[in-house]
């Protein structure tokens, strides 16, 4: 690992979970592009081909909430394309509804992809990183895991979950070459928000752009975070020189106050 502007991963199978799309294409990108064995996890086949195939990285088939194929898909890439000695939790969803109207069910689908996920990915890498000395991992965590917002309780709840679970596992492995850290985008430009914004404009009838104004206004730079923006911080915290910032939280939000 190294991670002077500009460094390379030349050695590191890197594994991003929810690699085909947004925030987390934008990450595997960049470390294809630096010389990574790159490895995209999703549960849409062919759309997880196409991007597989557009970027330069290998597709896993996997739902980071069933353990049963966390434990064999990651063992077979490992198998195929060595160690993983990056690992990055970033497969998550988040849908809104009032507390008071909540159902189980989105409760535990919140918790599922953007809790158990993580634990889960995480537990399938740790083994290996722990014999090599090494590793780094990163959960792609939010500003909803430093602060609440109305209406995304259970997402919240699940997002302060992992954090919760970055800091202790960077207190467990601190002597054991392995860091872990959070990075916590602010609303970013990808198919996430944009469904977002489909839901203010559907159930509020605002237009699209005052619902983007609406998202907007917590970001004091008044804007969307750009994908390319936080696979940036990504990359750097997986670096050889990062070696001592663990459990840590990143915001990378235009200043947001939390
Ligand atoms: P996205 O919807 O564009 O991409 C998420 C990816 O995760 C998709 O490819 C999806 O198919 C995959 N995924 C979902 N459930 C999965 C499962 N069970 N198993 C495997 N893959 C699964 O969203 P994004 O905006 O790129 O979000 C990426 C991460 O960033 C998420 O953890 C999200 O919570 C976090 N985040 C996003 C924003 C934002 O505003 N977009 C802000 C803060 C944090």
């Amino acid at each position: 690992m190294s991670n002077a502007p500009g460094s390379r991963f030349d050695d590191e199978h890197v594994v991003v979970t929810g690699g085909s799309a947004g925030i987390g294409v934008a990450i595997a990108r960049r470390f294809v592009s630096l010389g990574a064995r790159v490895t995209i996890a999703g549960r849409d086949e062919s759309k997880l081909a196409d991007a597989a195939q557009a970027i330069g990285a290998s597709p896993m088939v996997c739902d980071v909430t069933d353990e049963a194929a966390v434990t064999r898909q990651f063992a077979a890439v490992a198998e195929a394309n060595g160690p993983i000695g990056i690992l990055i939790n970033n497969a998550g969803a988040a849908s809104a509804t009032p507390f008071a109207k909540m159902q189980s069910e989105h409760w535990h689908a919140m918790l599922a992809v953007n809790l158990t996920g993580p634990w889960l990915c995480t537990k399938a890498v740790v083994g290996g990183m722990l014999e090599a000395r090494r590793g780094r991992i990163v959960n792609i965590a939010s500003t909803a895991a430093l602060k609440g917002y109305a209406y995304v309780s259970a997402y919240c709840a699940a997002k302060h979950g992992v954090l919760g679970l970055t800091r202790s596992l960077a207190l467990e492995f601190a002597n054991r070459g392995i860091t872990v850290n959070a990075v916590c985008p602010g609303y970013t430009d990808t198919d996430l928000v944009q469904r977002s914004l489909d839901k203010i404009v559907a159930s509020t009838g605002r237009s699209r752009d005052e619902a983007l104004a609406e998202l907007t206004k917590v970001n004091p730079q008044g804007r969307l975070i750009s994908p390319d923006e936080v696979a940036d911080t990504v990359v750097w915290l997986c670096g050889e020189h990062a070696a001592s910032i663990t459990g840590q939280a990143i915001a990378i939000a235009g200043g947001e106050v939390m």
